[in-house]
């Protein structure tokens, strides 16, 4: 029932129209217009907006009405996001002499990430519509701001939102794969402020805070810390001539877990190892925390989940649930309260120039949302 040209088409026309992180307008317009002809309702999230200024859209919500035996089942949400990364304007997608992939033209990325998703969407609705299908009530969400730390996810507005459950079409792989876990992820900016002085003549009267951010550095667990969780200094800057004590070092590391425990134990180790190195020394620490992921980790019989294994069963497909380290927009739905999986979409090699749609894939990740949504 798939129209494999069809789908095809509708991925290579939404890879040319440009979106690159908050400049998803015409993507945004592009389906608002697509759904609002075929007569559905239509919502822009304007408080997504109002939240993630620096983009010049919201995120697009879609209101598909259930039908026949289906029609009072539980809404179900299937979403994808409409940004993608640079360079990723002005896409030129050329198929393969083979016919297996679908890739840009090297000076771009491709865009799969995640226009495969959004095709998929595409799809399925026209094979829904054409053939009458009976169907629980979608909701197409379509989002912006994924690739700058999953913000319009983070940013949506519940509200306009009934489905508590969302498939998350924006992975790799084949039918069958999902990613049913991510993780904690905190971003530690901050300064370690000693005494300047001059290094020959006054040395007893400086405070190095080079020194107390080694001290610091010395006492830390970094890295893989367990099986959960990790942590990386990114960035420790302190450049003075030599012949000064440096008064200041800032730094950033990151820590991510898949447990939330760990990771905030993790967390304040790394805190209270700053703490007692500027304590010994006599010097300020000053920090900020941010949390910009929030850890899921759905359980086997997270409804979600049981309904995507369900669906594999009856298709003989091989699930695979697999956790990942990575962002992804399931992040920011967890947060909202709506349980999520991601999904294959068809795409390989995303945020690389050599990103490739992998045809077949594309297409039979279609018929397994298709299924999802009709049984
Ligand atoms: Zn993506």
């Amino acid at each position: 029932m798939i129209n494999k040209e069809r789908a095809i088409n509708k991925f290579l026309e939404l890879v040319q129209i440009d979106s690159v992180s908050f400049n998803e307008r015409d993507v945004a317009e592009y389906l608002i217009n697509h759904f609002s002809e075929l007569g559905y309702e239509v919502l822009e999230d304007k408080i997504s907006n109002e939240r993630v200024p620096l983009s010049n859209t919201g995120n697009v919500i879609v209101k598909i009405p259930g039908k026949g035996a289906l029609a009072t089942e539980e809404t179900l949400i299937l979403e994808a996001h409409m940004d993608t990364v640079e360079p990723g304007n002005g896409v030129k997608p050329l198929m393969t002499e083979d016919g297996k992939y679908i890739v840009s033209d090297g000076s771009t990325i491709l865009g799969a990430d995640d226009k495969a998703g959004i095709a998929q969407i595409l799809e399925v609705e026209a094979v829904l519509r054409e053939n009458d299908l009976a169907h629980p009530p979608l909701e197409f969400l379509f989002t912006i701001g994924e690739e700058v730390a999953i913000l319009g996810a983070f940013a949506v507005d519940t509200n306009l939102l009934q489905g508590k459950i969302a498939f998350v079409l924006d992975g790799s792989g084949g039918p069958g794969t999902a990613i049913i876990g991510g993780p904690d992820y905190y971003d530690i900016t901050g300064q370690i402020i000693g005494k300047a002085a001059h290094a020959g003549v006054a040395p007893d009267s400086g405070i190095s805070s080079i020194q107390v951010m080694a001290e610091a550095i010395s006492n830390m667990k970094l890295l893989k810390i367990d099986e959960n969780t990790t942590t990386n200094i990114g960035k420790v800057i302190c450049d003075y001539p030599t012949n000064v004590i440096p008064e200041s070092t800032t730094f950033a590391l990151e820590v991510r877990s898949l447990d939330q425990e760990s990771g905030k134990k993790q967390l304040d180790h790394i805190v209270e190892e700053l703490q007692n190195a500027a304590n010994k020394f006599g010097a300020k620490l000053k920090y900020d925390i941010n949390q910009s992921l929030y850890a899921y980790h759905h359980s086997e019989d997270n409804p979600v989940i049981q309904r995507y294994k369900q669906m594999c069963e009856r298709h003989n497909l091989e699930y695979q649930g697999l956790v990942m380290r990575g962002g992804t927009d399931v992040s920011g739905l967890t947060f909202n309260g709506i349980d999520a999986i991601v999904l294959a979409a068809g795409g390989e090699y995303g945020h690389e120039l050599q990103e490739r749609l992998i045809i077949d894939e594309f297409l039979e990740n279609t018929q397994q949302v298709l299924w999802l949504v009709t049984e």
